[in-house]
């Protein structure tokens, strides 16, 4: 008997191209259906089918407090109540500014747009302008969205659909992006080196969450910071995922490094769609109308979604012990799989992001993460998801965890995976 998820899918394919409209949705690399969901509550995702499961996807991050927190929901259907959009001013948007810019160590100033993309290709645009300089420098297997120029082997779903660049993106668009290996400092050094007084900024994921989890190796960021100074070039830390996970203060205030400019997407949102962009203030009184580099956007500073950003922003400010508590989750699983998989699988984890890969070396960089066994990871999808345990579809996607996660749902779902590495793996 096909299920409702099933059904919707056949429909759905009639309809969008691949029946998604992102495409690791499409559970393509670990060759199941994906389940429509219905709804979500704390923890928990329904499907249509009614499958209830422990969500560890968290829409890929936003939701750092869980689903339909009840008081990001009073305020957004407070706010549907004035209207959807004007495309004017409000002070909602000099709210949301202002918290960002209390928040981020490297954010003076900030402009909103509606996607970790826009705000990505809109930061590389100011620091081609404030630079005057063409080229960008970014590390392979780091995920910027999916404008053309940084369509150059990207990571996330690219890396599983065996799409390693995009058809459509001219050469044109993508001549000034170079491409370095992370963690290797060699790699950077001899694109400085080849390209002196060319390069604009060094944009890189501080924490790499697109190839899975990758930790940058001790001194690695130091070094960028370093590099980019010593050449006349901007750092750009893109935080869509990091920013508000990792710490309040991001990946910037975890590990005491302040970029030029930052991006920012996913928790800012608060589960609405808004990406930031930001810096120092000299650099962002680039953009117009103050300055030459173009940048707008009609639903940008979108009322409704500012107020849900805002919200969860206000609700992580109150609460210094959640970081602390999304990392003791993270951990338990983490030590909970070391110890039932042995070396069999490597664990990157930091904070509340953790990725298990299918790998008994060290994942460090792009190389070794795509080295990773997708077989064994498909194998290890399934058993969870028949438990009703949601995990990324690809082995090259985060876990993510949420204040909403309970003890008991870590417990059973801590318990299913040593029963996975049991059955499969001894
Ligand atoms: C998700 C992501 C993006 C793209 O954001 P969208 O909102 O999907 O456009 C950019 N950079 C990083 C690091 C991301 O994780």
């Amino acid at each position: 008997m096909e299920t409702r998820s099933e059904q919707l899918f056949e429909v759905a394919k009639k309809y969008i191209p691949g029946g998604v409209n992102s495409p690791v949705r499409a559970f393509g690399p670990v060759g199941r259906t994906p389940r429509f969901i219905l709804s979500a509550r704390g923890d928990r995702i329904i499907d249509v089918d009614g499958n209830e499961m422990i969500d560890y996807i968290c829409s890929w991050g936003p939701g750092i407090l869980g689903h339909t927190h009840p008081r990001v929901i009073q305020k957004v259907q407070e706010a549907c109540e004035d209207g959807l959009t004007y495309g004017a001013p409000t002070e909602k948007e000099v709210q949301l500014a202002e918290l960002i810019v209390q928040l981020m160590p490297g954010m003076e100033m900030s402009r909103l747009v509606s996607s970790g993309t826009e705000a990505v290709m809109s930061a590389v645009r100011v620091a081609r302008g404030y630079t005057k300089r063409d080229k960008i420098i970014k590390f392979k297997g780091c995920y910027h969205g999916h404008s053309d120029g940084l369509l150059v082997k990207a990571g996330s779903a690219a890396l599983t659909t065996s799409v390693p660049d995009s058809a459509g993106v001219p050469e044109d668009y993508t001549k000034n992006t170079l491409v370095a290996q992370y963690n290797d400092r060699t790699s950077v050094e001899e694109l400085f080196a080849a390209n002196p007084e060319q390069i604009a900024a060094v944009i890189v994921e501080p924490v790499a969450a697109n190839m899975g989890v990758v930790l940058p190796q001790k001194g690695f960021l130091e070094f960028l910071r370093e590099i980019t100074e010593r050449f006349g070039s901007l750092l750009i830390f893109d935080e869509v995922i990091t920013g508000f996970r990792l710490a309040l203060g991001g990946a910037q205030g975890y590990y005491g490094i302040t970029p030029d400019l930052t991006t920012l997407g996913k928790i800012v949102g608060g589960g609405m769609p808004i990406g930031a962009y930001g810096g120092r203030k000299e650099i962002m009184e680039m953009v117009s109308p103050v300055g030459p580099v173009y940048q707008a956007g009609t639903l940008s500073g979108n009322p409704i979604a500012t107020t849900a950003g805002i919200e969860t922003l206000t609700i992580l400010k109150e609460d210094p012990g959640i970081y602390e508590r999304l990392e003791q989750k993270a951990v338990r699983i983490a030590e909970t799989i070391k110890e039932a998989a042995g070396g069999m699988v490597c664990v990157n984890q930091i904070g509340s992001l953790l990725s298990i890969f299918f790998n008994d070396k060290a994942v460090t960089d792009h190389e070794s993460a795509t080295a990773s066994h997708t077989g064994k990871y498909a194998e290890y999808f399934s058993y969870l998801l028949d438990a009703g345990i949601y995990v990324a579809p690809s082995q090259f996607e985060a876990m993510f965890l949420s204040d909403a996660h309970t003890e008991e749902d870590i417990s059973y779902t801590c318990q299913k995976m040593k029963e996975y590495f049991r059955e499969f793996n001894s």
